[in-house]
C-alpha cells in the first residue's frame, strides 16, 4: 500500500527495538523507508517486511567515509529523504572511573559522530528541496541523568545540543529538527546491545552493584511500548510545526518535570553569585 503524500524515511538501527517499530510503523502507513542494519540477514528480514518500499542499506554509522555514498545510492533507489532518523544507538553502562577512554570513543561515535555524519549527508539534499526533518533519538538521560551511565548521558546531552542549535541554522531552509528523547522502552537496549564495562574499583560497589542489577532485572519489562512511540513518531513527521524535543513516557516527563524544578530553585539560590561577575555589577 501507497499512499498519495507517502515521504521517503532514512531511519537508522532497523534491525531491533525502537529502529524496528518505527520502520514498521512508516512502512504500515504507506511510507518508504531505507532501513540501515549491520548485518545481512537484517537486511534481508526488512526487505521481506515490504517488497518494493523497505530498502535495506548496511551500515555502521561509525564508518563515517561509508555514510555519503551509501546514503547516495539508497537515495537513487528509494527517492530523496524526507525524513531522516537519526536512532541508531547503544547505551554504556560502568563507573566513570572504571571506564576507559576507549569506552567514551566508542559511545561518542555511535550516538553522537554517527548522527552527526547521517544529517551532514541528508543536508545538501534537504537544503536543495527546501524542506525535510531530522529526528535525532536522544532520551530523556540527554535531560536528566543517572549515576552508572554517565558516558550515554553525555553522550545523549551532546546530541540534544547538536540537535537543537542545528535546528536553529536549518530552520530558514524549511528544515526542521527534533530530539525524541524516549523515557524506559521494552527493547534490547539494556540486555544485549549494552556495553556494561567490567567492575573494577570497590569503593564503588555500593553505587554501581544496585545499578547493575537493578538494569539487569528490568530489562524486557520496561513501561515503555516502541509500537506507541511509531505512533509518537508519525504523529510528529505529520505536525505543522514539530517541537525541538519530545519527550515519550510518563516516566520521562515526571524526571524531567522534578529536574527543571531542582534546575530553577539552584538558578534562583545561586542568583546573587550568577548576577555578580559583569563589570561594575
Ligand atoms: P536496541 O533494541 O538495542 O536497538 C539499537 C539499534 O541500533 C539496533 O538496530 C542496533 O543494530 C543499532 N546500532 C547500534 N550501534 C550501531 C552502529 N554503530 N551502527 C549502526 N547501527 C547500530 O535499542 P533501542 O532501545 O531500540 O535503541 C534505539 C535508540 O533509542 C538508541 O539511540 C537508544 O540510545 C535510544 N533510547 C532507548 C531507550 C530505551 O529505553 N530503549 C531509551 C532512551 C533512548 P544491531 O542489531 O546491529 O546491534
Amino acid at each position: 500500500m501507497t499512499v498519495p503524500d507517502a515521504r521517503t524515511f532514512l531511519i537508522t538501527g532497523v534491525s531491533s527495538g525502537l529502529g524496528r517499530a518505527f520502520a514498521s510503523g512508516a512502512l504500515a502507513a504507506g511510507h518508504r523507508v531505507i532501513g540501515t542494519v549491520r548485518r545481512a540477514e537484517d537486511a534481508e528480514a526488512f526487505a521481506g517486511a515490504a517488497p518494493g518500499r523497505a530498502h535495506p542499506m548496511v551500515l555502521d554509522v561509525t564508518d563515517y567515509d561509508a555514510i555519503p555514498a551509501a546514503v547516495a545510492a539508497a537515495e537513487r533507489e528509494a527517492g530523496p529523504v524526507d525524513v531522516l532518523v537519526n536512532n541508531a544507538g547503544y547505551g554504556h553502562e560502568g563507573a566513570l572511573e572504571e571506564s576507559s577512554m576507549e569506552d567514551l570513543q566508542r559511545q561518542f561515535a555511535a550516538n553522537v559522530f554517527g548522527p552527526v555524519a547521517m544529517s551532514k549527508a541528508v543536508l545538501p539534499g534537504m537544503r536543495a528541496r527546501r524542506r525535510g526533518h531530522i529526528v535525532n533519538v536522544t532520551s530523556m538521560g540527554g535531560f536528566i541523568t543517572m549515576p552508572g551511565i554517565t558516558f550515554y548521558c553525555g553522550s545523549k546531552f551532546a546530541l540534544e545540543g547538536i540537535s537543537e542549535a542545528l535546528g536553529k541554522e536549518v530552520a530558514s531552509f524549511g528544515i526542521r529538527v527534533t530530539a525524541l528523547a524516549p523515557g524506559q522502552f521494552r527493547t534490547d537496549w539494556a540486555g544485549r546491545s549494552m556495553d556494561r564495562t567490567p567492575r573494577s574499583i570497590s569503593d564503588y560497589d555500593a553505587v554501581m552493584d544496585p545499578i547493575r542489577s537493578a538494569r539487569q532485572a528490568k530489562s524486557g519489562q520496561q513501561p515503555g511500548d516502541p509500537d506507541r512511540a511509531a505512533q509518537a513518531l508519525l504523529r510528529l513527521v505529520e505536525a505543522e510545526d514539530p517541537p525541538t524535543r519530545l519527550f515519550l513516557g510518563e516516566d520521562a516527563l515526571g524526571l524531567v518535570a522534578g529536574k527543571l524544578d531542582a534546575m530553577r530553585a539552584e538558578i534562583a539560590a545561586w542568583e546573587a553569585v550568577s548576577r555578580s561577575t559583569s563589570y561594575g555589577a
